[in-house]
């Protein structure tokens, strides 16, 4: 894979609404955090399929124009940053293809853990591919499973592969909206007045008025069409893994999944960390954005006050979606600013979500001694990244995360900082109780609930891409 941090991919789709295509657009609009490279809708009408991709953010792509060409009372969505796959627009999602039984477009968020086996296994049966992502596999395996209607094939599909998914699958007559076993990524299913709505996270539901029902469960298969909702459970049941990294960092704090409001468990987060580290300072300062909903709680728990001490420029994109490593860099620079006037002689307590290769925490540390921080102690909200992740979010190689060869001591010195906390696993564990086993831990552990690829494979994989 890539050697970038990237962000993973947001889903969202509509049945039964004479606005589809325009309600999709505004729940990708409210999921443009889980991608920023590309974006695309397709609808239907009950005839055909109409779809719009572009590279770039939902509100860049999508008008008034584009989304009148997208007729119909169905249509599925995709905002996504690559995870499997380059970054060109024949990766961008949904990926629509033809097969003996008419057109079907399919959204995924996720990554597959045997894509690149299956899909030499495909082309040595003759199968084409357009793109290199892992989600096209998924497009082969449904058009070979023969025969069998729509819900058949897509489960039949979903039988050969392993590793993360949340999918929707859109045809003229029905949405299909599925999670892998685990349910690695969240996938959340709403209502309308008119209509159903699914999608990972439910601040899309909250900008378009729909209601949350329910999360699509684990391992379940949900199709919907005028008949109105079928639920199929063609897995054997397995203890639920859901990504812990979703409340660390990647889904939005207004939004609630595996069974909790984000903001409330990132708070907690913060809480913990206090009770774990707690240090005598004047101001506790939160690295924007990710850093806020923790450095409350450790504001509340430790009674030290909450100081607006870092200033972030909204209009910049976030670090990581820049490609190349010299403008990564140049990024954290334009990104964050600091308030001289919060900082200076104080001894002020840091707080952010993560650390991953250590270079954004070092360059902030340096801003803020430079704004004349007499101490400054650093707390993060999850344990050390040791380990890469499989399911669907891109993260460097083990060898680039700081924390796999170094000690908290080594970190804290290269970021130059009084002391450094990170919370225990133990603590964030307690934190999700007491659902705290139904959680992947697997970049703070290195224990995968599902086998990863091997590396050599990925390695193939990737030099294909570039
Ligand atoms: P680094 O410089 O690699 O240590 O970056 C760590 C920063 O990136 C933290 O402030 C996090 O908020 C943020 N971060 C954590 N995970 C991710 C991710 N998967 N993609 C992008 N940014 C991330």
């Amino acid at each position: 894979m890539g050697t970038f941090w990237k962000e993973e991919c947001g889903i969202f789709g509509v049945f039964g609404h004479p606005e589809a295509a325009n309600l999709t657009y505004l729940g990708l609009y409210a999921l443009q955090h889980r991608g920023q490279e590309s974006a695309g809708i397709v609808s239907s009408e009950g005839r055909g399929l109409y779809a719009h991709k572009e590279m770039g953010l939902v509100s860049e792509i999508f008008d008034k124009e584009v989304l009148k060409r997208l007729p119909g009372r169905s249509a599925i969505g995709h905002v996504r940053y690559s995870t499997a796959g380059g970054s060109h627009l024949k990766n961008a999602q949904p990926f629509v293809f033809d097969y003996s039984k008419g057109g079907i477009a399919i959204a995924h968020n996720g990554n597959l853990t045997n894509a690149q086996t299956l899909r030499e296994e495909l082309e040595r049966e003759g199968a084409i591919f357009q793109s290199t992502m892992d989600t096209e596999v998924i497009v082969h395996l449904f058009a070979h499973a023969y025969p069998g209607n729509t819900v058949e094939r897509v489960i039949a599909a979903l039988k050969e592969i392993k590793g993360a998914y949340s999918l929707l699958f859109l045809n003229e007559k029905e949405l299909i909206a599925a999670r892998d076993p685990y349910g690695f990524r969240p996938l959340v299913l709403g209502k309308l007045k008119k209509g159903y709505v699914v999608g990972s996270e439910t601040c899309a539901f909250d900008l378009i008025g729909a209601e949350f029902i329910r999360e699509v469960e684990p391992g379940e298969v949900l199709r919907i069409n005028e008949d109105g909702i079928q639920s199929f459970h063609p897995f054997p049941r397995v203890e639920p893994k859901f990504c812990i990294f979703e409340f660390i960092y990647f889904a939005r704090p207004d939004s609630y999944i595996f069974g909790h409001n984000v903001y409330q468990v990132r708070k907690q987060l913060g809480v913990q960390l206090a009770k774990e580290h707690p240090v005598e300072a004047d101001v506790v300062i939160p690295t924007p954005d990710s850093g806020f909903p923790a450095a409350i709680g450790f504001s509340h728990r430790s009674g030290i006050p909450l100081e607006l001490g870092i200033i972030r420029n909204h209009y910049v994109g976030r670090t990581f979606i820049e490609p190349k490593e010299s403008i990564r860099h140049f990024g954290v620079k334009i990104k964050l600013n600091s308030v001289r006037e919060a900082i200076k002689d104080k001894r002020v307590v840091v707080l952010d979500d993560s650390i991953v290769r250590g270079t954004t925490v070092r360059k902030n540390m340096r801003m803020i001694r430079n704004s004349g921080a007499k101490e400054i102690h650093v707390r993060i909200s999850s344990p050390p990244i040791t380990s890469s992740c499989f399911y669907g979010i891109d993260t460097p190689t083990k060898e680039e995360l700081i924390a796999s060869s170094h000690s908290v001591e080594e970190i804290r010195r290269f970021i130059r900082v009084h002391s450094l906390g990170y919370l225990s696993l133990e603590g964030l564990k307690r934190c999700v109780a007491p659902r705290q086993e139904q959680f992947c831990y697997a970049c703070f552990t290195g224990q995968y609930p599902v086998s990863p690829p091997q590396e050599k494979v990925q390695l193939d994989f990737f030099i294909k891409e570039v």
